[in-house]
């Protein structure tokens, strides 16, 4: 499994460190037979015509937003001072048609059903997710984590119930259910061996009423895919995590852990006697990871560039998909990742070991209105396809778009294609170009 320093416990000595030589692991690759279908260089606009020309038109402006660095910056700022201006009502009425409909999918169940079968009916498979952040000091009280559960319930209800996907997961962000101070604290506490015991024994009644939402995320065959969050919470996220995984992921994986690949301590080990669920990101929340460090005089947790995180991030990936061809009942992974180059690798990898294109232990993620290029492709190809999906109303996913904006900052080449792609596409629709 996978594991942080901050849990030196489980660090056994027959764990392998996950990053290799950067040099064997592209031999590896270049070494492998050319498995690729030409689509998956993803510079087919085609892959847009399902979109209408509304749609088009909606992200090609919306991604011209998110180029200008200074309104991605202070976007969050730029938002509430237009919410004050126009009011809530106006506010909405500016939001819900433009950035609000490219990054999630609707407030109420007939909307959110309405988006997730056109999903389905494309071949990718949703993955809903109730965007609820919290970090430090922004905790609202027992009240707050009893409406969260209410509407996790309801998520799972709804991956559940809707025949949108054949094998549904959703995405939970644990401290919408624990306090993020109370992880901190855990971690603090340096007790995270023993996960199980520990959590059962010490935790509040509140950390069980996450462990009643799992046991009916499993009763419902939903599978739970636990995000992972700041340094300063991850240990004790992974412990909730591990001790629910070794409670529930004896027969199948049904809880997940996320791993951030830029983080420089990342461990592999394929010891833990339960089934090990991998969401493999490169991780989300870098520039405050590294203003925190600076402000606290510690060594930067976040590799020093994006070429080391790309290093971890493929070297996790061929560990997983050996692992999984080794025993494909026991590891499962989610490739989540707008990036082409990890997604070409781990399709030609993945085909390389034989697997199949939708057997189960390896699919692929992106975001609700992010690199559509690269998911509908992969789709049409015969992979498995997830799409993030987070839904609610404009205040409750403020946060979340604002971390949308930033983060296609720092998704650039994806993004950049994606235009391209757009514009391609747009112009053909207009006449303007012969081509595609
Ligand atoms: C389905 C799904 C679920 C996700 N869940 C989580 C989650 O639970 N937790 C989480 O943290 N993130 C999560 N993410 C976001 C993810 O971590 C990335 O932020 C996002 O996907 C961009 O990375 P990329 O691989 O798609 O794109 P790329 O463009 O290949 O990489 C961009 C990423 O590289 C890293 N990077 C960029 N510049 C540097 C630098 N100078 N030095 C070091 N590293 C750098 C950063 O991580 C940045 O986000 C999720 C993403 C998806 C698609």
């Amino acid at each position: 499994m996978l594991c942080s320093r901050f849990r030196p416990s489980l660090l056994r000595p027959a764990s392998l460190r996950l990053v290799g030589t950067v040099a064997s692991r592209r031999t590896d690759v270049e070494k492998q037979p050319e498995l690729l279908s030409a689509s998956l260089a993803f510079e087919d606009p085609r892959a847009f015509r399902v979109k209408s020309f509304w749609e088009l038109l909606r992200a090609l402006g919306v991604f011209r937003l998110c180029s200008f660095p200074v309104l991605v910056n202070n976007c969050g700022k730029l938002m509430s001072i237009a919410r004050t201006l126009l009011g809530r009502r106006g506010f909405s009425l500016v939001l819900r048609p433009t950035v609000y409909a490219q990054f999630v999918a609707g407030e109420n169940e007939s909307e959110i059903c309405r988006s997730m079968e056109k999903m389905s009916s494309l071949g990718m498979r949703p993955m809903l997710a109730v965007p609820i952040e919290e970090d430090l000091g922004q905790s609202a009280g027992e009240k707050r984590y009893d409406d969260n559960m209410e509407a996790m319930l309801e998520c799972v209800r709804m991956s559940h119930s809707n025949a949108w996907s054949k094998d549904p997961m959703m995405q939970l962000k644990i401290t919408a259910l624990i306090s993020p101070e109370l992880c901190v604290r855990l971690h603090r506490s340096n007790c995270l061996n023993n996960y199980w015991e520990i959590y059962s024994s010490s935790l509040p009644f509140n950390a069980m009423i996450f462990f009643f939402f799992l046991s009916q995320a499993s009763v419902n065959k939903v599978r739970v895919l636990g995000d992972a969050e700041y340094t300063y919470m991850n240990p004790a996220l992974s412990l909730v995590t591990m001790a629910m995984m070794k409670k529930f992921n004896q027969e199948s994986a049904w809880i997940w852990n996320t791993y951030q690949c830029y983080l420089k301590a990342l461990r592999l080990s394929r010891t833990e006697p339960f089934c090990l669920g991998v969401k493999l990101v490169r991780g989300a929340y870098m520039d405050k990871e590294r203003k925190l460090a600076q402000q606290e005089g510690r060594a930067d947790p976040v590799h020093q560039s994006w070429e080391d995180t790309n290093d971890s991030y493929n070297g996790s990936l061929n560990l997983m998909l050996e692992a999984i061809a080794e025993k494909p009942e026991k590891y499962r992974i989610i490739i989540a990742t707008h990036n082409e180059e990890s997604v070409r690798r781990a399709t030609k990898r993945s085909g390389h070991l034989g697997m199949d294109k939708d057997g189960g232990s390896v699919c692929f993620g992106q975001l609700l209105g992010m690199c559509d290029h690269v998911s509908l492709t992969l789709a049409q190809e015969g992979y498995a396809v997830y799409k993030s999906v987070p839904y609610g109303s404009v205040d409750d996913t403020l946060p979340y778009l604002v971390r949308r904006a930033q983060e296609n900052r720092t998704v650039l080449q994806g993004i950049r294609k994606e235009r391209d792609l757009l514009r391609r596409e747009f112009k053909r629709r207009l006449g303007l170009s012969g081509r595609s």
